[in-house]
């Protein structure tokens, strides 16, 4: 099969509310447009891929049992609204938090690449015809990194960070979109 393109996306402030640590299923809260963003990306044939850094693991805030608990539930509600995830990448190291083997310098930690690279070596992804949406600097850089492009929503951490620390990107975002939503379609719209 031939390389298909991704939209990755960012999981805390991005498809899920900011809330800090999420070290319960029942702290998830799905923001409200991405279910519907999902089902987009589904139709439209582009893979759905989450990629998100997890230091509360490394800090020993909440353990691997616990996270793979807490996204079961964010693939289970999703597909309960009729939206599928390709894949879901976590990155559970800090450089300098916590314990081995979590402390670590990883390749994976967002604004590094290895969870897109990891994601498109085993699910057949087209990097240079992929996206990435969060609502970081670190998330947009991560895009850079592969050449794919970069959109910032402001939902979470985004409409701040937009506002008041745009100088100090790294990497300025392709585009900016309201919500993961508004993302989406910016991307769909962009391949017709
Ligand atoms: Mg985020
Ligand atoms: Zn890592």
């Amino acid at each position: 099969m031939a390389p298909r393109p991704a939209v990755f996306i960012d999981r805390d402030g991005t498809l899920t509310d900011e809330v800090g640590y999420v070290n319960h299923p029942k702290r998830l809260r799905m923001l409200p447009r991405s279910a519907e963003a999902i089902r987009r990306l589904n139709k439209a044939g582009i893979a759905a891929v989450v990629v998100t850094n997890q230091t509360g693991i490394a800090r020993g805030y909440f353990s691997a049992e616990v996270l793979a608990a807490v996204n079961a539930s964010l693939v289970a509600q999703l597909k309960e609204e009729g939206g599928h995830l390709d894949g879901v990448y976590v990155c559970p190291h800090h450089p300098t938090e916590g314990a081995p083997p979590y402390r670590m310098v990883c390749d994976c930690r967002k604004p590094k690449p290895g969870l897109l690279l990891r994601a498109a070596s085993e699910l057949g992804l087209d990097l240079g015809r992929s996206a990435l949406v969060g609502d970081k600097p670190s998330d947009l850089a991560a895009a850079g990194a592969v050449g794919a492009r970069s959109i910032l929503v402001l939902t979470g951490y985004g409409l701040g960070e937009w506002e008041y620390r745009r100088d100090a990107f790294p990497l300025a975002p392709d585009h900016v979109a309201e919500d993961l939503l508004d993302a989406v379609e910016w991307v769909i719209e962009g391949r017709r």
